[in-house]
């Protein structure tokens, strides 16, 4: 990963407030295009990653087995992996401020790139600076998560392994991975 930035002569920093491994509830369901994008590095990945090959769906009570061919992976210790597999200048930093100038993006004063690429979440600085105002977050839904450690689980067959169940006006479903267990569900808050 690290070879593939330097051959296109790309030089690259991340910033994040938090230290890494952090904190991060998601389902953790990747793409096999996103493991294809990370290259042969992902053989050696020496944590949980989960193939799972159908999902249950349950649709207003109407239940079926979907085919797929997807993973998942526990945010907690993927996003570090891959920190330390792009091997970037990492500073720890709360960014405040981003301004435009001269072609550049300024992040307060200490940083400047001619590229910013923002993770996009609920207190994502750069979502907040340059996308909040044109593609505002509904306040009509909310999704709650939880990661749980368990070793029983570890034992669910393989072929069960996704489920998801639509019943409006929410949405759960989990996911299993190596060691963990996440669970989420979408919500429609009342009077929306
Ligand atoms: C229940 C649930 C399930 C999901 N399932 C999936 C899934 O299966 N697959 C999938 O791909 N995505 C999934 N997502 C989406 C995914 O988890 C993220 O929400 C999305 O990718 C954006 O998150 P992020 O970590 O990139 O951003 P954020 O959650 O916003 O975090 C971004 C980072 O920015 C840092 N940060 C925040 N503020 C500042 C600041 N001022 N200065 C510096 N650093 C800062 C934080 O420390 C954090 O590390 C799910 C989300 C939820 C809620």
């Amino acid at each position: 990963m690290r070879q593939a930035a330097e051959a296109r002569n790309i030089s690259s920093i991340v910033l994040d407030k938090a230290k890494f491994p952090r904190f991060k509830p998601c389902a953790g369901w990747v793409t096999p295009q996103v493991l294809r994008w990370v290259g042969e590095e992902v053989d050696n990945y020496p944590h949980g990653l989960t193939e799972f090959t159908s999902f249950d769906v349950s649709l207003n009570g109407f239940k079926f087995k979907l085919p797929t061919h997807q993973y998942s992976i526990r945010r907690f210790e993927f996003d570090d992996w891959l920190l330390q597999l792009a091997e970037p200048q990492f500073y720890m930093y709360d960014v405040r401020e981003i301004r435009q100038e001269n072609g550049e993006y300024v992040v307060d004063d200490e940083f400047s790139a001619h590229y910013l690429v923002g993770a996009g979440g609920t207190h994502c600085p750069v979502y907040q600076t340059f996308f909040s105002q044109i593609s505002p977050k509904g306040q009509g839904a909310m999704i709650v998560a939880q990661e749980e450690n368990s070793n029983s689980i570890t034992r669910m067959p393989a072929a069960s392994c996704g489920s998801l169940r639509i019943n409006c006006p929410g949405m759960p479903g989990m996911f299993p991975k190596g060691t963990a267990m996440s669970m989420w569900a979408w919500v429609v808050l009342p009077g929306n």
